[in-house]
């Protein structure tokens, strides 16, 4: 016998009794075990950082993960589900600076790198425990026993081991460039991280005037949206092959003057204003043009303040002439490099103006603007000043406004394999199908050298030693190279700043001092390496490391295209020439009530408890999975799970609890596998076949979508089909679990029953696992302790293509639809459907839907309780069924046909589409009689309930009714006693500890009574 069910489905108690299964008996370790030796199929779990709490974005990807992880174990594959924990990077640092209360490099390096480095030790794993609890509740399996961490000096070696090989083939190199710099956190970052942190603001937009030198009259007009950079300007750029002109105009202050601009911008620049069109001329002619330096502070050391040519000058924007301030800006600096041009430093690395730009001196570079204008103002030179929408990009870290600026940078030369990168792409698929691919491609095509090099203390150290005499430089690629190098035994050494630091080598070249380059590793190198670095690959794992490389799947965020994904693809294109994952699932962002994306940022975070302690993990999986493609932003709350609850799990939850009572009162228990399923021993009925060749469609459909890592198609099919499975096939078929005395009949709806659960079971393991376990744990295990000891070791369930008869599931669509039309018309006409009446009429639109019918007649007679069923089918030009209703024919028009003015007594229509139903609703004696019994019956059955009496219990009934009434109950008796479970009827007055209540029926007071048989 099964395990009694009750219909009242605790999913708290439920999900955690389950996981405490698991973990008592191992069964994650188990189903892994269980795998070994079969081939791998190949995850990267991406290193997480526990420095807070986790949020319900990452049950997103969790979820995501586990359901194609589950679905491969499944299907005889060994997966390796490690995790890691991501250690490093500038959030802990501004973590604990934000704990010590610093807010600079000077006060990070007064406080003691030794401290602060331990500090982001200890704070890097703070929330662990946090994160361990929710992946376990979540049902998301991954070997957190043995996960791996990224600070680990393992971990740190075999970094070293890729960036010596990077060295090795002149990619990581050292530049004087421009770069996006943070000047809070004192560093530079990379150009692709940088995309992503665009903030749209207000800004400026200043035009403004450069007298010549030899004719101060003339000036020329510049424009700016960054004023700051104006001090460190050293030319001015036009394009040499476009036109530039003169105007002459009015000045306000009185007198005019001349400018000289693109003549694309004259009409932009001065609207409606009158001005003096003069000579026009090519860009080139201006070469050479010498200004009146807008700012003297510094003194170049080369020639500057005249006009160069560049083809880059867009001749669309602003005035068409562009200011170069190398310092700041990468075209800029090419300009400088092609031309020989100074640079002016004018910002310390704090981000504020030097000292010697005395107005200035100490303030903010962007604070600065207002008092720049100010002074173009003054000076005349501000022609006009306008505020714009801009987008500008600020640290993703610390939300300090970035800058670009040219400095010494370690980089890594991506631009060099530019064309591999985008050839391998295309052995990656990504999902879901769309632009997102198109979009990486670009990304890459669009790439710049990886500036990989921090200016910061807690991360991986460069491993690159600089000689202080002669400046040769060499990298060091594991442990016992730079043993060898320091002759020192370093094994015991932490390889983390500061210790590092004070590793000292002598040059080869000079015998003089070589001291470590002060940088680290942007933190993205170490993640997108932890496939390599998890096994200490190349000094260990040599074995696993092989048979773990490239990942068959991996899922990320969309935007982690810019940071995981990137570097996961450009590490594995430089080092290994190939691709590093083959499928990749990108997801969106969850979204609040208000659409807002969730995040630290937003401040509007919800931890996914909220969710969980009310309705449990695997709702919350089901509706992430089945509501929006992965890659969309998905909205979530309490009450959108909650539908999930409502709608599916619950009616799922009943029909089970209905299988398992009524076969655990028949002492039922499932035939062994190997017995003929719907041999003759329990032939199937229509509906039977019906369902099952539904079903096999269903696993057909699933597991396609598993196989393209569409969880839509993985699951909604699934609620679609449960809808029917309940509310038609068991609907339907309820009455052949009561009262069949039909044994093989029974037997068939039970092992019909029995295989749809036990299928839908395997169908959602993958996806709401707990759901499943729960399920399988009963109808199975409790009858059959040899079966295997979790539904997550089972194989995937094979759909038969011999049970799927397309023909069948489209007869019973039809039936399903004239049902519905035939509800539609008892509403219409406001009679009940336990009231029976003589018969239905359908019109349909062809001979094979007349057969069909007739073919389900049974079906649409008990679902619409009508005595008989029959179809036409419309004919010649009118479109015309003549019917009989009642010895009467009507003529009806199919076509354009209102059944509100179609209204013959005692007909009544409705029709949808090319179909039409006739309902005679003429109540006859025996009918009036019929409805009577039902409604009868109802009441008793309601009573039993009230009673609490279980079903198989028998009763005894007591009725008081008027003459009319009395004569049916008597007309009926035997009826109602086999419906109801009764042993008598008694036509007096119930005792005082009967249940009783009082019904009306057609205008008639009757009195009915229960009582328990004892
Ligand atoms: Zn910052
Ligand atoms: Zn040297």
């Amino acid at each position: 016998m099964f395990k009694p069910v009750s219909p009242n489905l605790h999913i708290n108690q439920m999900e955690e009794g389950i996981l405490r299964f698991w973990r008592h008996n191992q069964i994650f370790e188990k189903t892994n075990e269980l795998c070994k030796g079969s081939p791998e199929y190949v995850f990267f779990e991406r290193p997480i950082s526990a420095r807070n709490q986790p949020d319900v974005n990452h049950v997103l990807g969790r979820a995501i993960k586990d359901m194609f992880l589950r679905y491969r174990t499944m299907n005889g594959y060994h997966v390796v589900r490690r995790a890691g924990w991501d250690a490093h990077g500038p959030p802990i640092e501004l973590k604990v600076e934000r704990q010590l209360g610093l807010n600079s490099k000077q006060q990070i390096e007064g406080y003691g790198i030794a401290t602060f480095n331990e500090l982001c030790w200890h704070s890097a794993l703070e929330f662990i425990l946090d994160w361990e609890r929710l992946t376990e509740r979540i049902a998301y399996w991954v070997d957190l026993d043995n996960a791996y961490i990224t600070y680990t000096n393992d971990t740190i070696e075999s970094v070293w081991w890729l960036l010596k090989n990077l060295w090795d083939k002149g990619l990581l190199y050292q530049a004087f460039k421009v770069v996006p710099y943070c000047p809070r956190c004192g560093t530079p970052l990379s150009y692709h991280e940088v995309a992503q942190s665009y903030k749209k603001t207000e800004g400026l937009s200043v035009f403004f005037r450069l007298p010549l030198v030899d004719d101060p009259s003339t000036s020329l007009l510049i424009w700016t949206a960054k004023p700051w950079t104006l001090p460190g300007s050293v030319a001015v750029a036009v394009h040499p092959d476009k036109d530039y002109i003169i105007i002459e105009r009015d000045q306000s202050e009185g007198g005019r003057e001349r400018l000289i601009l693109a003549k694309d911008c004259v009409a932009t620049v001065f609207k409606d204003e009158p001005v003096e069109l003069g000579e026009t001329f090519k860009g080139k002619k201006l070469r050479g043009l010498q200004y009146r330096p807008l700012f003297t502070f510094l003194v170049p050391d080369k020639p500057a303040h005249y006009i160069v040519l560049d083809e880059f000058v867009d001749t669309n924007r602003g005035s068409g002439l562009a200011h170069i301030s190398p310092a700041f800006n990468t075209q800029d600096f090419k300009v400088l490099m092609d031309c020989g041009l100074p640079i002016l430093q004018t910002i310390a690395e704090d981000g504020t103006f030097l000292p010697e730009f005395r107005p200035w001196s100490g303030k903010f570079f962007k604070d600065a603007d207002p008092l720049i204008i100010r002074d173009l103002e003054a000076r005349g030179l501000l022609f006009r000043l306008e505020t714009i929408d801009q987008s500008y990009p600020y640290c993703w870290h610390c939300n300090t406004a970035l800058l670009y600026l040219a400095r010494e940078t370690w980089s890594l030369r991506t631009t060099q394999y530019q064309d591999r990168m985008i050839a391998l792409n295309q052995n990656t698929n990504w999902h879901p199908d769309g632009n997102i691919k198109e979009h990486f491609d670009y990304q890459l095509k669009s790439d710049q050298d990886w500036a990989l090099g921090r200016e910061r203390y807690w991360g991986i150290p460069l491993p690159v030693w600089d000689c202080k005499s002669c400046h040769h430089q060499l990298a060091v690629g594991s442990m016992t190279e730079l043993n060898h190098l320091s002759g020192r035994d370093l094994h015991e050494l932490d390889l983390h700043r500061p210790y590092i630091d004070e590793v000292l080598i002598s040059c080869p070249k000079c015998k003089g001092q070589m001291e470590r380059v002060k940088e680290i590793a942007d933190g993205w190198l170490e993640t997108g390496l932890a496939s390599v670095a998890q096994w200490h690959f190349p000094f260990e794992g040599e074995d696993i490391f092989k048979s773990q490389y490239p990942a068959d799947f991996i899922c990320e965020t969309s935007d982690q295209t810019r940071s995981w994904l990137y570097s996961l693809h450009v590490l594995s294109t430089l080092v290994f020439d190939s691709e590093a994952f083959r499928n990749v699932v990108c997801l969106g962002s969850i979204r609040d009530n208000e659409g807002r994306k969730i995040a630290e940022v937003s401040g509007n975070e919800f931890s996914p408890w909220e969710i969980i302690n009310f309705h449990g993990a695997d709702a919350f999986r089901w509706y992430l999975y089945s509501t929006n493609r992965p890659n969309q932003d998905c909205r979530l709350s309490a009450d959108l799970v909650g539908e999930v609850v409502r709608k599916f799990t619950l009616p799922l939850w009943n029909v089970y609890s209905f299988f398992i009572t009524n076969t655990n009162l028949d002492q039922w228990i499932p035939p062994s596998e190997h017995s003929p399923f719907g041999s003759e021993a329990y032939p199937l009925n229509n509906l039977d076949r019906w369902v099952i060749s539904e079903l096999n469609l269903l696993v057909k459909d699933v597991t396609s979508a598993y196989g393209n890592f569409d969880s839509i198609g993985a699951t909604q099919p699934i609620q679609a089909f449960m809808d029917i499975f309940s509310n038609w096939y068991l609907r339907r078929s309820r009455r052949r679990f009561h009262k069949n005395k039909n044994r093989t009949d029974k037997q068939a709806a039970y092992i019909t029953l029995y295989t749809t659960l036990l299928t839908l079971s395997k169908l959602l393991a993958p996806a709401m696992p707990l759901l499943a376990e729960e399920l399988y744990q009963n109808l199975v295990r409790s009858v059959d302790q040899e079966s295997k000891s979790s539904i997550h070791m089972l194989d995937w369930p094979r759909f038969k293509p011999n049970l799927i008869d397309e023909k069948h599931n489209q007869e019973m669509q039809l039936v399903k639809r004239l049902a519905s039309l035939g509800h539609s018309a008892r509403n219409r006409a406001g009679i009940k459907v336990r009231q029976p009446l003589s018969e239905a009429i359908f019109v349909v639109s062809s001979m094979d839907e007349m057969d069909c019918v007739k073919k389900h007649a049974e079906i649409l007679t008990d679902e619409l309780n009508v005595k008989r069923v029959e179809a036409f089918i419309p004919t010649g030009e009118e479109k015309v069924v003549e019917v009989i209703i009642d010895g009467q024919p009507y003529q009806i028009q199919t076509e354009g046909n209102d059944p509100d003015n179609f209204n013959p007594p005692k007909v009544v229509l409705a029709s949808k589409g090319s179909y039409l139903v006739a309902l005679n609703t003429e109540l006859t004696a025996d009918l009036i009689g019929e409805g009577f019994v039902r409604q009868l019956t109802r009441e008793i059955q309601d009573l039993r309930k009230q009673a609490g009496l279980v079903i198989g219990e028998q009763i005894q009934i007591y009725y008081q009714a008027p003459a009319w009434t009395s004569v049916i109950i008597q007309e009926y008796h035997d009826q109602i006693m086999t419906e109801t479970l009764a042993i008598d009827l008694h036509a007096t007055i119930p005792p005082r500890e009967a249940k009783t209540r009082t019904t009306v029926f057609n205008n008639e007071q009757v009195t009915l009574g229960l009582m328990k048989v004892t």
